[in-house]
């Protein structure tokens, strides 16, 4: 057995020898006929590895860009807000810039809500934009009624995401949380006054997995937790959760 593949080996090594000759003297050949030496054509050796160019990172989901009560405080006195209104968008992707393209489609004067806050998909998740609306106190444009009371001064707020089938977002709940107890505390809005679109008229909005009562409680827990109570706010407990948040987002 041994002998048999020492023999085998032997073969196999001489073939392999024979055709490496062949193929080199092929190669010498076509050398001698172009005149120019092998080498010539050859990139010069490299012994540092691949080359990374430095300033490419690799993909990651869109991050939450910083968002809070400094950004959301308006430049004009406050508009009297009564209710914060809780929306999803229905979709599955989007952002403010996409929100605002399809509602001046239908003729509106740009994003009719005041907030909206990313999944990740078309801006980050979690991260809380501020619509044009918000810094010069207009009115709404999302929970249109008889009496439009709820345009009128009823704060909207959008989740990107399709409440109906999905979950929203850990970061966007904590997003939702962090804003609804600003404005609460902020715009003397009591938790009652907290509510989804589907309060206001026949709608699934905000979606079966969008637990407004949860929202309420969460914000009423972390206004008590601030040393707050929920009717009757001071303003010295809203700069420390302004200051609070600056420093959590
Ligand atoms: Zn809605």
């Amino acid at each position: 057995m041994a002998n048999h593949r020492m023999g085998y080996q032997r073969m196999t090594n001489f073939l392999r020898w024979v055709s490496c000759s062949f193929l080199a003297a092929a190669f010498i050949a076509t050398g001698c006929q172009t005149n120019k030496p092998l080498a010539a054509h050859l990139p010069p050796p490299s012994f540092d590895g691949p080359r990374v160019s430095r300033d490419v990172s690799p993909s990651a989901p869109l991050a939450a860009a910083p968002s809070g009560p400094s950004a959301w405080r308006p430049q004009v006195p406050p508009r009297a807000w009564k209710y914060i209104v809780i929306h999803h968008s229905a979709s599955p992707t989007g952002s403010m810039a996409v929100f605002d393209k399809e509602h001046r489609a239908k003729g509106w004067d740009g994003v009719g809500y005041h907030f909206v806050i990313g999944n990740g998909t078309n801006s980050g998740d979690g991260q809380v934009e501020v619509t044009p609306r918000w810094p010069i106190q207009k009115w709404g444009a999302h929970a249109k009624t008889l009496d439009n009371r709820f345009n009128e001064y009823g704060i909207g707020i959008c989740l990107v995401g399709n409440f109906d089938s999905t979950h929203p977002s850990a970061k966007q709940l904590a997003s939702l949380e962090k804003l609804v107890t600003y404005l609460m505390e902020t715009y003397h809005i009591p938790p009652q006054d907290v509510i989804g679109h589907r309060d206001t008229k026949p709608t699934e909005c905000p979606g079966r997995y969008m637990d407004v009562a949860a929202v309420r409680q969460d914000a009423v827990r972390a206004i008590a937790s601030a040393g707050g109570k929920t009717d009757r706010p001071d303003e010295a407990r809203v700069a420390k959760l302004e200051l609070l948040g600056d420093v959590t987002r």
